[in-house]
């Protein structure tokens, strides 16, 4: 027999990134500061999960992000997996743009109500990507600016999919908030990089964001 399937109300709550000149905070002109959004009530009646669609070469740092947790003894569920339903470059977020904001993982979540069961709660996150701004931190070095994109994708994967935040602003890492531009950690030590990452003190450092 086909369930059927009502929609209550929806939630939502953004885990952002946003990046921005760092002379906002200091005063230098080639930093870079991420931050996030929390929890946001859109009030929509009805909503539908989003059908996947992952950037073809976006994709490829999901599969490289799951191998290298699973590497470093952070095995990400499949459930888990499933939830991110996007991963795209976008000419404007689709929510609460700010100044200077590169990449975005949004997290969502639902109440579905069932026919059997009662009401059913799934969540679902989106990465977006925003290609102008992502510019002004890469570089025109091809090689490069592939590793520094992979940094920002492994830093909004592991918002998703670790539901962690951010590093204090004292500790370096993939998960601090400030991107320096022109900062060559990232292709010069790469895998320890990502090894501090899923560190038990790294993972300790960075708040839950789950929810
Ligand atoms: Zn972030």
């Amino acid at each position: 027999m086909k369930r059927q399937l009502c929609w209550c109300f929806m939630l939502l709550f953004a885990l952002g990134c946003a990046k921005r000149t760092r002379k906002m905070l200091i005063e230098s002109p080639l930093s870079d500061v991420f931050d996030h959004r929390l929890l946001k009530t859109l009030g929509v009646n009805e909503q539908v999960l989003p059908e996947i669609v992952f950037d073809e070469h976006l994709k490829l740092f999901v599969s490289q992000f799951i191998k290298a947790a699973k590497d470093n003894g952070r095995d990400i569920s499949q459930e888990t997996q499933d939830r991110l339903r996007e991963i795209k470059y976008v000419d404007a977020l689709s929510i609460g743009p700010a100044p200077g904001v590169m990449a975005v993982c949004n997290r969502y979540f639902a109440m579905q109500e069932t026919l059997l069961g009662g009401p059913k709660k799934i969540h679902w996150m989106v990465i977006e990507v925003l290609k102008s701004t992502l510019d002004t931190y890469t570089t025109d070095d091809p090689k490069k600016a592939q590793i520094l994109l992979r940094e920002v994708i492994f830093h909004e994967l592991f918002h998703c999919f670790m539901a962690k935040g951010h590093l204090p602003d004292s500790t370096p890492g993939i998960m601090n908030a400030f991107f320096v531009k022109g900062d060559t950690r990232a292709v010069k030590e790469w895998d320890q990089l990502v090894t501090e990452m899923f560190s038990d003190k790294e993972m300790a450092l960075c708040p839950d964001t789950s929810g």
